[in-house]
């Protein structure tokens, strides 16, 4: 079954571009995941910086609480000084913390509790109960009701110099410190949320800068230390769509695909050599049965492409076999070499010489070996006749198919150069003994030195029969012999006989 090299080649085509595809695909996929992790990274850098911020805030007031705590008019005013008093000092504390919108001192009552004096939203008294019975210093609160109506608790509690506790400083903060800090760490079109967890319920957001995002886009959660406080980050920047999956899917993808490709082009370079491997095979059987005279209809042949030229190659080939089979049933073969014979020159040399005024002159190499007879008398007449064989093969194989190559008796050859004038002819047999082998085998251990003189001449227009070329061909040769042989003279009709004419030396 023949097959088409285009095909193979689309087909390839096909799954190459599938592979890069996938590959293509892959790698976006990979280098997206990448991209988002970088993103992610970046999100979580801005809010760490925020939430660094807000406990750098909430740590420094702790401390200045705690440092206001230990003076000793805040300890003995709550231990007996007036609610006047109090209040000049709540107020200097207040002047001496930015930020803080109220300060409470609240005095202890003997049963530990806050004194009944104190008046204070409901929120905040149990703000202040839970770390007061606890006895744990108590944490930042967010409060939405009370006065005012947004604000975060800090308490500390306050001692005397044996470390009893005799009250509490209570500091009402502006929500507004925090919101500055957010704004100013938030990057543009983002969003931030500083949130507060309550037991069972939804978180209180505490303060919110920015427009939300979508719910799908992933925000970046830190903690702030030491409270229940939570900051939520959403980049303003819409992250990579992507389909999030495992790196190593990916990379494996990529391999996939190229080892795909591999095979699939290691498998095409098999294909096409075996293919090609055997359509030479059918034409290398194909001339060995030109040689031996019987073409077969058909040869198996494996690419398409190649069948066209395969069928001329056939065709021609079966016209040769033909064309000598015709020259021997018709008595135009010499046997022995299996070119024309004399019968068959002397009948295309009339031919040509009919047609030289319409088409042109044709040219007549006069062919002798030289020693032909030492061969015979040393190696014998099989050895001769090896040579006669080997010698027309050779000549077979560098004579143009246009030209006429025969053998005229004996050793003696002759090419006729159809249409071609002197000084083409002059080249082609320069080049003719250029490609003529140096030696021929004769029988098995002998090889023969070969060696020809040659007599070339073309055809005239004063001609007046085809043998009139011959007669100078064969002077020329004469004179070829005489001048040493392994040589070839040309007989140039224009300009006379060759003496001193120009040599074609071997
Ligand atoms: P030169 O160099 O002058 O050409 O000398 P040469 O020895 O080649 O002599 P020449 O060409 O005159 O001789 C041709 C010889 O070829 C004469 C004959 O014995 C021999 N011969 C002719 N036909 C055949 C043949 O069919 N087979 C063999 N083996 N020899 C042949
Ligand atoms: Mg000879």
């Amino acid at each position: 079954m023949t097959q088409s090299l285009t095909r193979i080649y689309l087909q390839v085509l096909l799954i190459l571009l599938l592979c890069i595809g996938g590959a293509g695909y892959a790698g976006y996929l990979l280098v997206d995941d990448i991209l988002l992790s970088s993103y992610q990274e970046s999100a979580a850098q801005t809010s760490r910086v925020a939430a660094d911020h807000i406990n750098d805030q909430l740590s420094e007031h702790k401390k200045t609480l705690e440092v206001m705590a230990r003076q000793p008019d805040v300890v003995s005013l709550l231990q007996r000084g007036t609610p006047t008093e109090r209040e000049r000092k709540q107020d200097e504390l207040r002047s001496m913390l930015p930020g803080a919108v109220m300060v409470y001192l609240l005095a202890r009552n003997s049963a530990g509790d806050l004194s009944s004096a104190e008046t204070l939203d409901p929120t905040c008294l149990d703000f202040i109960r839970g770390p007061a019975t606890a006895g744990m210093p108590p944490a930042p609160e967010f409060h939405e009701i009370g006065a005012p109506a947004e604000h975060y608790d800090m308490a500390t509690t306050v001692r005397d110099e044996s470390q009893k506790p005799v009250g509490y400083l209570l500091v009402k903060f502006s929500l507004e410190p925090l919101r500055t800090v957010i704004q100013q760490t938030l990057p543009p079109g983002g969003h931030m949320q500083l949130r507060q967890a309550v037991a069972e319920k939804p978180a209180q957001t505490v303060v919110e800068v920015g427009e939300a995002a979508s719910a799908d886009t992933a925000g970046v959660t830190s903690a702030l230390g030491n409270n229940n406080w939570t900051l939520t980050y959403q980049s303003g920047e819409t992250p990579p769509v992507i389909l999030r999956g495992n790196r190593i899917y990916y990379a494996a993808l990529i391999l996939l695909a190229f080892t795909i490709m591999i095979i699939v082009l290691f498998r095409l370079y098999r294909r096409t050599l075996n293919a090609i491997r055997h359509d030479i095979r059918s034409l290398i059987r194909m001339f060995r049965d030109l040689r031996e005279g019987s073409v077969r209809v058909d040869y198996p042949m494996a690419l398409r492409e190649f069948l066209e030229i395969f069928d001329y190659l056939r065709d021609r080939g079966q016209k040769l076999v033909k064309e000598k089979k015709k020259l021997k049933d018709m008595g135009l073969m010499d046997h022995l070499s299996q070119l024309g014979n004399r019968r068959h020159f002397e009948e295309r040399l009339k031919e040509l010489f009919e047609s030289s005024k319409a088409n042109g002159p044709s040219s007549v190499l006069m062919i002798d070996m030289d020693h032909f007879k030492k061969v015979n008398d040393v190696h014998g007449h099989d050895a001769g006749d090896a040579l006669i064989v080997g010698f027309a093969n050779a000549l077979r194989k560098v004579v143009r198919q246009t030209d006429v190559l025969v053998r005229l008796g004996g050793d003696e050859f002759c090419i006729i150069y159809s249409y071609a004038p002197l000084t083409k002819a002059t080249a082609l047999v320069e080049r003719l003994r250029k490609q003529l082998p140096r030696e021929i085998p004769l029988t098995k251990g002998v090889v023969h030195r070969l060696r020809w003189t040659g007599g070339l001449s073309s055809m005239h227009d004063k001609d007046t029969k085809p043998d009139d070329v011959l007669w100078r061909a064969d002077q020329a040769l004469l004179q070829a012999k005489e001048g040493g042989r392994n040589i070839t003279k040309v007989y140039d009709p224009a300009s006379g006989p060759p003496e001193k004419k120009k040599i074609l030396v071997g």
